[in-house]
């Protein structure tokens, strides 16, 4: 950033200057240090959009996209309904026409927050849902030196972006040490989304909180009633619970996940949502074809497994580098392997990351094919854009600055 003294916080509201040429390699230099990406990201921006929309997209994934959208369960109520209880209680709400069940409500923002003489920092995560306007909670606290119960204070990422300004509700001390409770109160913050979870329609299971292009990889592999659905990698349950919505409760979707607390996060919105037909196991899906035989001959796969999340937005940094890109890239292709394996004949794989690489994405799916007897199915609703691939295989990519979407990335592949 022009001008910008390391040790200062930036407010990351304030609009990074016009694009100039960045195609060398200190002009990914200088984009790293200006937008707080490491090297590796902004190579791979480059050479994917060249400069202008690189730059496009590291402005867009540092801000959180303008519509917060929310899919709507439709097993118990219509979108309509939804977005008019929403209207009723003050939200602009908006049904979003291109899909059956969604509904989205305006961000709004950014907002000059100001400053105030005490600083909290906040853990990375924590940092980017205050940065939207949620309140500071006290396992989010890295350090808050000096800060006294009643403080006016900022919250700044581990970088020092000024995220908001707030009430400090504990000392300083207090916050740092506890495990629950609110430590901050936001007051201003750059950003504004709707705080969902305190919704009534969320706590109804009426609404499940999931972004646009998560909603149409679902809509993608338009599960049937009566299909047995293995979701290798389900917490916290979005595409799971979207594929039993889809089934009306008939047929099974075997939700998987390998963390025990995050197997607990699914069953959390199975039950909120009032499902049926979704069992959850806890399990390492790299080993599934050996150690669970009754998921042999599935129809359909679901596998949204980690991936370096360059697509997240907001994010106020991003730190991973060239060796987390490749190992990231196998460890996906290890569970492809898997997927392939247990498939039956004809069967589907929905295969999604929120990452824009070429190697988790196009390059995964090409030696998917080469290798694992599955070819590309066309995808027959598509609001992003083509992927990378000579091959013209028709894999949607979800683009920040021409979706106003999180970077997300759709395959759909079926066992010949
Ligand atoms: N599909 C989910 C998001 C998945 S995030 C949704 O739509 O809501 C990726 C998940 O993969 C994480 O919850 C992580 O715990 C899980 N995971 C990572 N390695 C795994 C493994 N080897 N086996 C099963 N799950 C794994």
């Amino acid at each position: 950033m022009s001008g910008r003294k390391p040790a200062e916080p930036e407010n990351p509201g304030s609009s990074p200057g016009g694009p100039a040429s960045f195609n060398d390699a200190s002009g990914a230099a200088t984009l790293s240090e200006k937008y707080l990406f490491s090297p590796a990201a902004v190579r791979r921006l480059l050479s994917l959009y060249g400069a202008v929309r690189a730059v496009r997209i590291l402005d867009e994934l540092k801000t959180p996209p303008r519509r917060y959208f929310l899919r709507v369960n439709t097993l118990k109520v219509s979108p309509e309904d939804v977005a008019a209880r929403l209207r009723e209680e003050g939200f602009e709400a908006h049904v979003y026409p291109e899909l059956p069940d969604a509904i989205y409500l305006p961000v709004k923002g950014p907002f000059e927050v100001g400053r105030a003489s005490k600083v909290i920092v906040a853990r990375k995560d924590a940092a980017e849902s205050v940065y939207q306007g949620a309140n500071l909670y006290a396992p989010g606290v890295l350090e808050a030196k000096g800060v006294k119960e009643g403080d006016i204070v900022n919250v700044v990422s581990p970088r020092g972006q000024i995220v908001a300004k707030g009430l400090a509700m504990m000392d300083g001390e207090e916050m740092v040490a506890r495990r629950e409770g609110l430590a901050v109160k936001t007051l201003r913050s750059v950003y504004v989304a709707p705080s969902v979870r305190e919704l009534d329609v969320y706590r109804e299971g009426l609404v499940y909180d999931q972004s646009l292009p998560a909603m149409v990889a679902g809509h993608v592999l338009s599960p049937k009633p009566g299909w047995l659905i293995v979701d290798m990698c389900a917490a916290p349950g979005g595409k799971a619970t979207h594929a039993a919505q889809l089934m009306r409760g008939e047929g099974r979707v075997v939700a998987i996940d390998r963390s025990e607390s995050k197997a607990r996060r699914i069953r959390e919105n199975v039950q909120r949502l009032g499902l049926r037909n979704v069992e959850v196991r806890v399990a390492d899906s790299r080993y599934l074809d050996i150690e669970m035989e009754d998921l042999a001959g599935a129809d359909a796969i679901i596998l949204d497994p980690p991936c370096s999340a360059l697509g997240v937005r907001p994010s106020l940094y991003y730190e991973k580098g060239e060796r987390g890109f490749a190992s990231l890239a196998s460890y996906q292709r290890q569970f492809l392997k898997v997927a392939a394996k247990l498939l039956r004949k004809g069967g589907l794989l929905l295969y999604s990351t929120c990452t824009l690489t070429l190697e988790e994405n196009e390059l995964n799916i090409v030696r998917a094919i080469k290798e694992l007897g599955l070819r590309v199915r066309v995808q027959r609703v598509f609001l992003g854009s083509q992927g990378f691939t000579e091959l013209g295989q028709p894999l949607q990519r979800f683009e920040p600055d021409l979706h106003d979407t999180p970077g997300f990335f759709v395959a759909l592949l079926e066992k010949s």
